[in-house]
């Protein structure tokens, strides 16, 4: 092996157990072993020296998952920090990327230099390895899809160390689970070859503040206009304490909690951008907003802000429930959580997905009409389970009535469950994985409740 391995015990051991993980809420789980591949060969080395030893494997690329599922006890950690080189085709528009590219920070840009675009995160230090396996929700989302939509091949080690190429001629099951299997997977992608698409010409913003008091109002207003919403119009609700809000000349921040209506669209034209976002112009409460403001944004731009949300060294409780309950039963519960919002940067997010439209044959499979994640963000491990307790209840709140699953990307299941596939996929995952891993070596979901697995809460 070219990279190094550092065995628990050995110096660095701490360093390469978390030094990556994005959450300050580090996990006490231990592997036997930490290996920074540097390339797909390394990759296969590793895979076949945990066979050899017995250790089960666990997989990092960008290191963002809100539970560090890449810290597992007793397995052979292979950290893929390393692969994140970038190779564009002009001939087919695929872009080859590794496993740790950052979405908005390196594969954005990269693109935008060519006249290309691709549905990268919203934040932009996620690794497209997690982000890509669970579905991805990245900017354009309601119009482009998924992000793994986009996927046409994925590079693959197996669990016995071979490494293939998987895409809808060959090895087809590996790229059927690898859009949506999330830590399912039963393989390391080494590699994603990636479909790009023209950059839209211009991408604009428009942004109003509230008073959580007209938050009621506003929410039963949105759920009237979303279903016949240009799905190039990606409306998000965001509860948030950060002062850095639009407000009108002479208007002072009131302190707490306030709701920022943020729109992104992505058009052809300015005028097309702003006849888009004119669907948005009827909101019941105009005239007691405290700020607005539109206008030509980037996706670099908007990942500034961000970024400003998602602060580093920070510890994160995260929980998310698609919904297609009605606004009179959403709002209240909805408001309960908005008003509990209580540290600098916790947020809270609703994000109008429908009208939801059929998906192409891939693991991934539940969505719904609006999706609700809150992140509550702190610093002292003396609130962690005050902070869990708080944002899982408070999900399964919304969960028990009209909920219809989750999104992998913002659960921890050691926490609470509930169904992230639909019933026939997640049995057809289980055959795949009997296939593909039958003594189960690579990692699966980190579960407290193996047998509560995708059941619907
Ligand atoms: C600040 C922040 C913002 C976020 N914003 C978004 C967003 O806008 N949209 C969105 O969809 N999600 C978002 N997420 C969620 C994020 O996409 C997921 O947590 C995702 O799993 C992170 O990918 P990663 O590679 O960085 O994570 P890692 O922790 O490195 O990986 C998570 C797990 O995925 C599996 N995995 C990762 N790479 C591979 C691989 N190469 N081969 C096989 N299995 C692999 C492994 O089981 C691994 O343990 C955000 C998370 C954070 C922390």
């Amino acid at each position: 092996m070219k990279g190094r391995l550092v065995l628990r015990g050995d110096d660095g051991y701490e360093e390469a157990r978390v030094g990556r993980v994005f959450n300050a809420r580090r996990p006490d789980r231990f592997p036997a072993a930490v290996l920074d591949a540097v390339d797909a060969d390394d990759v296969v080395a590793g895979a076949r020296l945990a066979v050899e030893r017995g250790w089960g494997i666990s997989i990092r690329s960008g290191g963002h998952s809100w539970a560090a599922w890449s810290v597992r006890d007793d397995a052979l950690l292979i950290d893929l920090g390393a692969l994140r080189s970038i190779e564009y085709d002009e001939a087919t528009g695929i872009v080859a990327a590794g496993p740790a590219t950052t979405g908005a920070l390196e594969l954005a840009p990269f693109l935008a230099d060519r006249g290309r675009a691709f549905p990268v995160g919203h934040c932009a230090t996620v690794g497209i390895g997690g982000f890509l396996l669970q579905g991805g929700q990245g900017w354009n989302g309601r119009a482009r899809g998924w992000a793994c939509e986009s996927v046409v091949a994925v590079d693959v080690v197996t669990a016995d160390g071979a490494l293939v190429r998987a895409d809808a001629t060959q090895n087809a099951d590996l790229y059927w689970a690898a859009r949506g299997a999330g830590p399912g997977f039963p393989g390391i992608v080494t590699r994603f070859h990636l479909q790009t698409y023209a950059e839209p010409p211009v991408m604009w913003q428009d942004t109003w503040t509230f008073r959580l008091d007209d938050a009621e109002a506003v929410v039963h207003w949105l759920h009237r206009v979303l279903p016949h919403l240009d799905r190039r119009v990606e409306p998000v609700m965001a509860a948030t304490r950060l002062t850095d809000v639009p407000l009108y000349d002479g208007i002072e921040h009131p302190g707490g909690t306030l709701l920022l209506l943020h729109t992104t669209c992505m058009a052809d034209s300015d005028d097309e951008a702003l006849t888009l976002l004119g669907a948005l112009g009827d909101c019941p409460v105009l005239g007691r907003e405290l700020g607005h403001v539109t206008g030509p944004t980037s996706v670099a731009q908007e990942s500034v802000a961000q970024t400003g949300q998602n602060p580093e060294d920070h510890r994160y409780a995260v929980d998310c429930a698609w919904t297609d309950a009605s606004a009179d039963v959403l709002a209240p519960l909805l408001l309960d959580i908005w008003r509990g919002l209580d540290t600098e940067h916790s947020f809270s997010i609703w994000y109008g997905w429908a009208p939801t439209r059929p998906l192409p044959d891939m693991a991934f499979s539940v969505e719904g009409n609006v999706y609700v994640a809150t992140y509550l963000v702190y610093r002292d491990e003396a609130d962690d389970e005050r902070y869990q307790t708080r944002v899982h209840e408070q999900t399964a709140a919304i969960a028990r009535d009209g909920g219809v699953g989750v999104y992998l990307g913002d659960t921890d299941f050691t926490r609470r469950q509930d169904r992230f596939l639909a019933p026939g996929h997640y049995a057809r995952l289980e055959a795949v994985r009997a296939e593909r891993d039958p003594t189960g070596r690579i990692a699966s979901y980190l579960t407290a409740d193996r047998a509560g697995l995708n059941v619907h809460a």
